[in-house]
Parts: C-alpha cells; structure tokens; sequence
C-alpha cells in the first residue's frame, strides 16, 4: 500500500509513530510539506528561548498509550527546564521540535527496517486529479499517485481582523518571535490584538528582551488565560465517553445539564467553586484573577483540574453528542470561560505578566473596536478611549477548523472534484472514528483528515494528546486489513 501524507507537523509524527507500531507488511509512505522545518509545523520551528511549550511533559507525549514517551525522551537531554512554581519542566517549544524530530525520524527508522519506501517531498500539494487513485499535484506540478491520502495540514494563522495587512507596523503572524520582534526597538510602544497563549508568548519575549515601551494586550473582553496549577491525579469515573454516549441514546442527544449533573457527581464540594470561576472569568479584573490564579498554584481543588482534562478527553466525544442548542450556548456564554480555564499558561510567563502588570508597563485593554493606521504609527479606538501604538502585533487565533492558507488550494480542488465536503462549523466532514473523509453522508476509505481541519470537533484547539489519538485511530483504520481499500 501506498501512502500520501500531506503536511509533516506534529498530527502527522503521531501518525508516523502509529503506522511504525502497527504495520506489519512491507508499504511505501511520501510526506510531502513545503516548510524548511520537517516534523514541527507551525507551532515547534525554532525560535527565542522565551517562547515556551503550554503544557506540562505528562501531557505532551506523540506516542498515544504511551503517557511517559516525551518525559523520557526530555530526561535523557540534561539541561533544566524547571518552572519552580509548577514543578515541572516547562521547555523552549523549539526543544519540543527536537522530540517532534526525533519520534517521527525513528518511526521512519522502525518503517524501513519492516521493508517500507519512505520518501518526502519539500512541495507543496496545491491539488488532486480526479482519478481511482488519489493523484497529488504539487506546486512544481509533480504528481504522486498513491492508494490512500492523508491530509495533516493544520490550523490557518491569525487573522487580520483590523484591515492593516501591508500597514507598516503591522505584524499579522507573530511566529517565529525572533524574526518579527528584531525589528521592535525596546522603547516602542506595542499593542498586541487578543490577550490568549500568543499574547502571552508575546509579552513574554518582549520582557526577555528587555523591552522598556508600554505593551497593551487589546480584545473585546480582556480574559487573559488561567494558570496552570501543579498537576494532581485527576480520575473521572461519570464523566466517560460510554456514560456520554448512553445519555444521548437515552434522551436522543446529550444537554449541558446532562454534563452538569456528571460534573457534579465528580467533583462534589469543588462544583461551587468552579461554577464561581466560570462566572467570574468575564467581570472579575484581569489583574485581580491572574494575582488570584498564582495563588492558587497548589490549591487542592480539584475543578479547574477535572475541567480543563474533561475539555481534553471527553470534550470532543461529548461536542458531537451535544444538542445543537445547547452547543450554541457553549460557544456564545462560556466561550471565554472554557477558553481560559482548559488552556492556561505556564506560571513562569504568569508571573512575567503580573511583574509588567503591577509596574503599569502592560495593560490589558477591553472593549476594542477598531484600529486605525495612521500618523506614521496606530490609533486603536476603544469603548471608552482613543490610543495610540506604534507597533501593532497580531494575536487573534484563527477560527477553529479553519484551513490554513498553504492548503487553501488543495482543499478548493478537492471540493471541485467532490472528493471532500465542507463541515457547516469548519473544517472538512470526516467520520469521526477514523477521520475518512465523508461526501453526503458517503465514507471513502482512500481519503482522511487528521489534526484541526477534521470538523465537527469542539470550539477549543486540540493539543497534543488529543492530535495523538486521532492519529493513532486514523493510523489503526489504514493498516487494519480489514478496512484497506480494495
Ligand atoms: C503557537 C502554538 C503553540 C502551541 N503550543 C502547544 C503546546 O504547548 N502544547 C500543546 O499540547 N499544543 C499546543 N498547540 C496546539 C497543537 O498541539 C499544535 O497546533 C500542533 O502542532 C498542530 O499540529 P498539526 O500537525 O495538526 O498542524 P501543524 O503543526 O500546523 O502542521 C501542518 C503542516 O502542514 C503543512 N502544510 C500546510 N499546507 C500544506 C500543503 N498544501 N502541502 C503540504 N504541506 C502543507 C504546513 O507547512 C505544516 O508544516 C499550539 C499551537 C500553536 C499554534
């Protein structure tokens, strides 16, 4: 068999580590991905030490089953990256590259050794030809036929939600960090757009840096992430993928009070305390929280923790499950909230952030409206209060599912050719058990969607452990004999 795997980040490592482990006949395999950075997409390219990995080792392992494979592999480099307050080593997401680097080039290794062809092309894939046999085109105009082709394209970059594309001063992706930021000279007044993980990776660096201008982090609501607290043993014996899923055979579709009511029967004591920070997160002052949530490093309650695992694991079984109503709900009230609270920063940049905080040189903003190019530098129109800036850095996250610029072409030829379908929340129809691609309510088993363009998935970006069981399912439905196409 013969494989094509479009896009070489981390999805595709976990699918690579996967393949390695359950292949047992020899196959051929061509990646094809464009960047100069194989194995780390757009979130693990090399770039300043102050821009760090979210997210704490146990969690952060490409190998699905196996919790402890990025935690070994870190053991093993020396060096320390300790976050004392956490204590846990938080890296250098570059160094997370490495590992990215090294499981996918001995999954490689494992695959060759069993008789594969392993082959990958620097291009990009820009369409399909209609044909029996998925036919990539590349930029260059190569065509690679192959018996099943896997897309792992990723996430689309911020967008510009302010017009200011081409206004100098304008900084529409942030990454890599040490590029965009070496021309921000260290007394410039900085506004960053969105006050999520990316601003936080912004004003950290700047700090690292030295940088001695004011940094305003600019949104609508002005909800900076959580923060992590030291991790504890969460177990969830209610809220489960069967106990979702017998719900929803039972009542025709699962309700927020159905996940209430399991959240209750977990946490207990703790549910008031989270119902509090879920209500808190929109009207409680930035600084106030963030002080807050420092303190709270090692508190014993258990909600936030069992919130953000649930949000994890079960909360993309239980999206699909979810009444439409009710999902609308989430997306609209709780967005923020949910938001926060399952993906937090790292107490180290917490703590970077509240010194900046109290020292008046970073502010975080609410009610903003416009921004305005002007006067050799910004004007950023707030509800209250017009402001000026002379640099302007883009942190908006771009929509859930959405398709990322490089593979827009594709995705259009696919479309064309009626080989994909578009989900109505983003993203491509996929099945959700294996990530086939899925044309009026029709699987094909030669075609699949790995990471963020699957659609159908929750409102919140799937980190690592959860791209690591889709790719592993995906991986499972390809070699399983069974399954293979005819
Ligand atoms: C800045 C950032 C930081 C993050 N930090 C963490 C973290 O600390 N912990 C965590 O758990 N999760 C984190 N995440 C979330 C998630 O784990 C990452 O987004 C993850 O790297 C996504 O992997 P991917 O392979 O699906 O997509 P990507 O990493 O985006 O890889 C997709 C690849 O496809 C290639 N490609 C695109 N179009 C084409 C085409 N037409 N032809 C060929 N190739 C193409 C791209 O060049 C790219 O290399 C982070 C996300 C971001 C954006």
């Amino acid at each position: 068999m013969e494989i094509g795997i479009i896009g070489a980040g981390a999805s595709t490592v976990g699918l690579l580590d996967a393949l390695a482990r359950f292949a047992r006949e020899p196959g051929a395999l061509t990646i094809l991905e464009p960047s100069p950075y194989l194995w780390r997409g757009r979130a693990f390219a090399p770039d300043l030490e102050s821009v760090l990995v979210n997210t704490p080792p146990m969690i952060m392992s490409a190998s699905h089953g196996d919790p402890g494979h990025y935690g070994r592999w870190l053991a093993d480099q020396g060096g320390s990256y300790l976050d004392r307050r956490l204590g846990q080593p938080i890296v250098p997401r570059g160094v997370y590259g490495s590992y990215l680097e090294q499981t996918a080039e001995s999954a490689l290794a494992g695959l060759r050794r069993l008789g594969w062809r392993t082959d990958v092309v620097r291009e990009r894939v820009a369409g399909v030809l209609p044909a029996d046999r998925p036919t990539l085109v590349t930029h260059t105009g190569r065509r690679h036929l192959v018996d099943v082709a896997v897309l792992a394209v990723g996430c689309g970059v911020p967008q510009d939600h302010y017009g200011l594309g081409g206004s100098p001063g304008f900084v529409r992706d942030p990454y890599p960090l040490a590029t965009t930021l070496a021309d921000v000279a260290p007394e410039r007044d900085v506004a960053v757009v969105g006050s999520g993980l990316t601003a936080v990776d912004i004003v950290a660096s700047l700090a690292a840096r030295g940088h001695t201008g004011r940094i305003s982090l600019l949104s609508r609501a002005g909800v900076l992430p959580a923060v992590w607290q030291r991790p504890a043993r969460v177990t969830m014996a209610h809220l489960t993928t069967d106990r979702l899923a017998a719900l929803a055979r039972e009542h025709g579709a699962l309700t927020l009070d159905h996940l209430w009511s399991l959240l209750d029967v977990e946490l207990g004591p703790d549910l008031a305390e989270l119902a509090e920070e879920v209500r808190a997160t929109n009207s409680e002052d930035p600084i106030g929280r963030l002080r807050r949530h420092l303190s709270l490093i090692d508190s014993p309650g258990m909600g936030r923790r069992l919130l953000q695992q649930a949000v994890h694991v079960v909360g993309p079984h239980a999206w699909r499950l979810l009444r439409q109503s009710d999902r609308d709900v989430l997306r609209g009230r709780y967005f923020r909230a949910i938001a926060s609270l399952s993906s937090p920063m790292v107490p180290g940049n917490a703590a970077t952030m509240l010194e900046l905080l109290e020292t008046g040189q970073l502010a975080v903003i609410p009610g903003l409206r416009k921004i305005e190019p002007g006067d050799g530098g910004f004007r950023v129109f707030t509800d209250g209060s017009v402001r000026s800036a002379d640099v302007v850095i883009n942190a908006v996250n771009p929509p859930p599912h959405s398709i990322p610029d490089g593979a827009q072409a594709v995705i259009a030829s696919m479309l064309t050719a009626g080989t994909a379908e578009l989900h109505p929340d983003g993203g491509l129809n996929i099945e959700p058990t294996t990530g086939r691609l899925m044309v009026s309510g029709h699987v094909d088993p030669r075609w699949y969607a790995v990471g963020d363009l699957a659609g159908g998935g929750s409102f919140i970006t799937t980190s690592i452990p959860g791209l690591a069981a889709r790719a592993e399912a995906t991986a499972q439905a390809i070699v399983s004999p069974l399954m293979r196409p005819a």
